[in-house]
C-alpha cells in the first residue's frame, strides 16, 4: 500500500478499486497464458471497454466515461500492476488514439471515430514510427499526396501497438518532404480501406499479449475529410498526443514496479536462509527500502503529471516536461525495481512459475516506447535550458 497522502475524491477511489478488482479477478488468471502464447486478449479487453476503461477521459457524448486524468492514471496503474500488456492496449486506446481526435478533430471526426474506440467496441492505433525513423520521426519516408478530394497514402509503418487488430488508425505521413517535420500530416484510416494491409507481427521480449505489427499503405485512398488537423500540422499533433501518452506509460511502469515490489516484500518475509528470513539481511532490507522510495517518488511525479494535464484542459498550458519527467523516472524505476525483485527471489525470480520474470521483461519497454529515456532527457534539458 502507498503511504501517499493525496486528496483523492470518491470517484478516484471508486475507479481505482473497480480496476483493481477487475484486474485481480479477470486478468490475473490469464496473464501468464497470454504472455506465453502472445495471443491478443480480446475477451478481457472487450470487458474493459464495457466497464468504461477504454475511454476514461473521453466525454460521455463521445462514448467515454467522462472522468479526469487522475482517474485514468489510477485505473491504468491497477491494470498494469496485474498485466502490462492489457495496460498498454488500454493506454493506446485512451491516450494515443482518442486524445488527438478529441483535440484536433472536426465534430464529424469526433462523432464517427471516437465512440467505437472509447467504448472498447473497436481497437485504435497510433502509427508514427517507420523502419528507418523512430526517435527522429521528422525523417519519415511515407508519403501522402493530394488527389482532388482525397489523399493517396503510400508507405510502411512499423512497431504499431495493436496493429494486427486495430479497426481505426491515426497515421502520420509526409505531405511536404522539403519542410521535414513541418511537412507531416495526420490521417484517420479505417482498416478495411483498399490499399491498407497489416505487415509482419513483431515477436517481442515483453508485453507479449499486446499485438505489435507493421502497417502497409499501397495507394491507399482516404478522403480529405479524414485528414486530422491541417496539412503540415501532423508533427505537432503527434508530439501533443505523446505528452498524454507518456503519462499513461508512467502509470503502466508504476503498476509493474508495484507488483514486483509487493511480491518481493512477501517473499523476503517468508524465505529463509542461514537460519533467518532473508528480509532480515540488511542487503535485502536496503534493496526493499530503495525500491519503495523510488516507487513513491514515481507516484508523485506521475500523479502530478496527471494533475498538470487536467489543469491544461482549462488553461491550455503545456505539460510536456511534467509528462517527460514522470515517464523517465517511472520507466527507470520499473527497471530498477523489477531487476531487484528477480534478485530477491533468487532462482524463483528466474522461473516461469512466478510472474517476477514477466514483470522484468515487461518493464523494459517503458524505457523505449513513446520516446526513449534519452529522448525524455532531451525534452527536459531543452526546456530547462530554454532551447527549441
Ligand atoms: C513494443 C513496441 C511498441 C511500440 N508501439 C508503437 C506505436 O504504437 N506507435 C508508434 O508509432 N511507435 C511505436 N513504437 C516505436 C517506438 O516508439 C520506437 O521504437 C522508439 O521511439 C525508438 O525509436 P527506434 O526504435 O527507431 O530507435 P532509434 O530512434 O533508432 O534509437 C536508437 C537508440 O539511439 C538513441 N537516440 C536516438 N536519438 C538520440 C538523441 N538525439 N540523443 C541521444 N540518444 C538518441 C535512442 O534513445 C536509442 O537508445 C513501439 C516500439 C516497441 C518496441
Amino acid at each position: 500500500m502507498s503511504n501517499l497522502i493525496f486528496p483523492f475524491t470518491d470517484e478516484h477511489r471508486m475507479i481505482r478499486d473497480t480496476a483493481r478488482d477487475f484486474a485481480r479477478e479477470k486478468i490475473a488468471p490469464i496473464a501468464a497464458e497470454f504472455d506465453e502464447s502472445g495471443e491478443f486478449p480480446h475477451e478481457t479487453i472487450k470487458k474493459m471497454g464495457e466497464m468504461g476503461f477504454m475511454g476514461i477521459e473521453v466525454p460521455e457524448e463521445y462514448g467515454g466515461a467522462g472522468m479526469d486524468t487522475l482517474s485514468y492514471v489510477l485505473a491504468e496503474e491497477e491494470i498494469a500492476k496485474v498485466d502490462a500488456a492489457h495496460g498498454v492496449i488500454m493506454s493506446v486506446n485512451n491516450s494515443l488514439y482518442c486524445t488527438g481526435i478529441l483535440k484536433f478533430g472536426t465534430e464529424e471526426q469526433k462523432k464517427k471515430y471516437v465512440p467505437p474506440v472509447a467504448s472498447g467496441k473497436a481497437i485504435g492505433a497510433y502509427s508514427l514510427t517507420e523502419p528507418m525513423s523512430g526517435s527522429d520521426a521528422g525523417t519519415m519516408k511515407s508519403r501522402a499526396v493530394r488527389d482532388g478530394d482525397s489523399y493517396i497514402l503510400n508507405g510502411r509503418k512499423s512497431w504499431v501497438t495493436s496493429g494486427p487488430v486495430a479497426e481505426y488508425i491515426v497515421v502520420f505521413m509526409m505531405t511536404n518532404p522539403e519542410l521535414h517535420h513541418r511537412g507531416v500530416t495526420a490521417f484517420l484510416v479505417e482498416a478495411g480501406t483498399p490499399g491498407f494491409s497489416r505487415g509482419k507481427k513483431e515477436p517481442k521480449l515483453g508485453i507479449r499479449a499486446s499485438a505489435t505489427s507493421e502497417l502497409l499503405f499501397e495507394d491507399c485512398r482516404v478522403p480529405v475529410t479524414n485528414r486530422l488537423g491541417e496539412e503540415g500540422e501532423g508533427f505537432k499533433i503527434a508530439m501533443t498526443v505523446l505528452d498524454s501518452g507518456r503519462i499513461g506509460i508512467a502509470a503502466q511502469a508504476l503498476g509493474i514496479a508495484e507488483a514486483a515490489y509487493e511480491a518481493s516484500v512477501e517473499y523476503a518475509r517468508e524465505r529463509e536462509a542461514f537460519g533467518q528470513k532473508i528480509g532480515q539481511f540488511q542487503g535485502i532490507g536496503f534493496k526493499l527500502a530503495d525500491m519503495k522510495t523510488h516507487i513513491e517518488a514515481t507516484r508523485l511525479l506521475t500523479y502530478n503529471a496527471a494533475l498538470a494535464k487536467q489543469r491544461a484542459k482549462t488553461t491550455g498550458e503545456r505539460f510536456t516536461v511534467e509528462a517527460a519527467m514522470a515517464k523517465l523516472f517511472a520507466s527507470e524505476t520499473s527497471m530498477f525495481v523489477t531487476h531487484a525483485a528477480v534478485q530477491i527471489h533468487g532462482g524463483m525470480g528466474y522461473s516461469k512459475e512466478l510472474p517476477i520474470e514477466r514483470y522484468f521483461r515487461d518493464a523494459k519497454i517503458t524505457e523505449i516506447y513513446e520516446g526513449t529515456s534519452e529522448i525524455q532527457r532531451l525534452v527536459i534539458a531543452r526546456s530547462e535550458l530554454g532551447l527549441k
